[in-house]
């Protein structure tokens, strides 16, 4: 089709304070717009984090534009990742929810065991990103009554799943498939594992079956934090990288706008620079958070399907810029 041939080699720029307008033609079709729609499906990961596999995943996530819900170890999370590692997670757009200590069966624990298993790997995450998580995932699905009443003192919902392929248990990918292609539809909750390979593979296959310029794959709303800007902020010091995201992205007659905010402590005041990839020679353009962190950003006209990707820059000590994610802007 002449639309997806079509391919302007530069963003036309116009910038007025913090607000950037690239004139890309606008040439795709649209569908849904904002981050629910019917056909918004939420990918879960449970038992991470992997020191191979979640890397990887994250990378295969962001080539899709994909958001996804992390339940990893409390245990495994603190021997095999640090605040940065989690943090980066965070910054990609991704959530994070409990799933225990030490993968226990909360329903079998005696005594004050399952309130302990939650509390302390809410303590691990909240050490590393600021922030307690508010949706839990019983280990093996198993939770009673009691289980949910404790994790409810804790400040958590429980979140089950829709769609369970078992690659966990070594399904074939086309044995997962199978099962996935019945079940998948607009507010499925799919449950994999990225501490298997298989994972991976198979993430591949969905994207391929169920594409993200069609399908949003999105955090679980139980899992957002409305006050994450400020405890991830917060808990960052001086030397840190910078911390951010992109919260939304809304849709305005034929234009996107992009929300997003980003922190760097090492320059408390704002004005931290924002990276914005222009899909097609890769070169950067550059936006400016305010004072109060936050930036927008208004695309006018795109011709890509390809999701757009963004850094804040590290005005700390030598070492990298922060990625925070990319993103599909063309729905
Ligand atoms: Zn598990």
């Amino acid at each position: 089709m002449e639309r997806h041939n079509r391919v302007k080699r530069f963003f036309g720029l116009v910038a007025a304070g913090i607000l950037l307008v690239p004139t890309f033609s606008f040439l795709l079709g649209s569908s849904a717009s904002g981050l629910e729609s019917n056909k918004t499906v939420y990918l879960t990961f449970d038992d991470g984090p992997h020191p191979i596999f979640t890397p990887l995943l994250l990378t295969l996530l962001d080539e899709n534009g994909a958001k996804a819900t992390f339940f990893p170890i409390g245990s495994r999370l603190e021997e095999r990742w640090g605040s940065d590692d989690l943090q980066d997670l965070l910054n990609r757009g991704h959530a994070v929810g409990n799933h225990s200590l030490n993968h226990r069966d909360l329903s079998k624990e005696k005594g004050n065991g399952a309130k302990f298993q939650l509390d302390q790997s809410s303590v691990i995450t909240e050490k590393m990103a600021g922030f307690r998580p508010s949706c839990f995932r019983a280990p093996f699905g198993e939770k009673n009554q009691s289980v949910l009443e404790t994790a409810s003192s804790l400040g958590m919902k429980h979140i089950a799943w829709t769609v369970d392929p078992q690659e966990w248990n070594d399904a074939s990918i086309e044995e997962a498939m199978n099962h996935i292609v019945k079940r998948f539809e607009g507010g499925a909750i799919v449950l994999l594992h990225d501490r298997k390979f298989l994972a991976l593979p198979i993430v591949k296959e969905i994207f391929r079956s169920f594409p993200s310029d069609e399908w949003s794959y999105e955090t679980l709303p139980d899992c957002r934090n409305d006050e994450e800007k400020n405890l991830r902020s917060s808990s960052r010091t001086t030397g840190d990288i910078p911390v951010g995201k992109v919260v939304d992205i809304k849709k305005i007659g034929s234009n996107h706008v992009l929300n997003g905010w980003g922190y760097d402590p090492d320059q408390p005041e704002g004005e931290l620079k924002v990276f914005i990839e222009e899909p097609y020679d890769q070169s950067l353009i550059s936006i400016k958070t305010d004072s109060q962190h936050n930036f927008k950003f208004e695309i006018t006209d795109l011709e890509t399907d390809d999701p757009i990707c963004l850094w804040l820059k590290n005005e700390g000590p030598l070492r990298h810029n922060s990625f925070i994610g990319c993103h599909n802007v063309h729905k």
